[in-house]
């Protein structure tokens, strides 16, 4: 089963991004989510995870 890199949600729908995988529930949030939304912060520090992730697997 495939974890979410950002919500740690387990959904076998999503993509692999890197070497993370992320949710359609997630993709979908970061298309809608606008910068002056609460959750857009909990977004951005996901995505900065998955970053870091793959940087360190280099
Ligand atoms: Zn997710």
């Amino acid at each position: 089963m495939k974890t979410c890199s950002i919500c740690n949600a387990e959904d076998p729908k999503g993509i692999n991004i890197l070497q993370s995988f992320l949710c359609d529930n997630c993709l979908m949030r970061i298309s809608k989510t606008r910068v002056d939304d609460p959750e857009y912060d909990e977004i951005v520090n996901g995505i900065k995870k998955v970053w870091q992730t793959n940087e360190s697997l280099k």
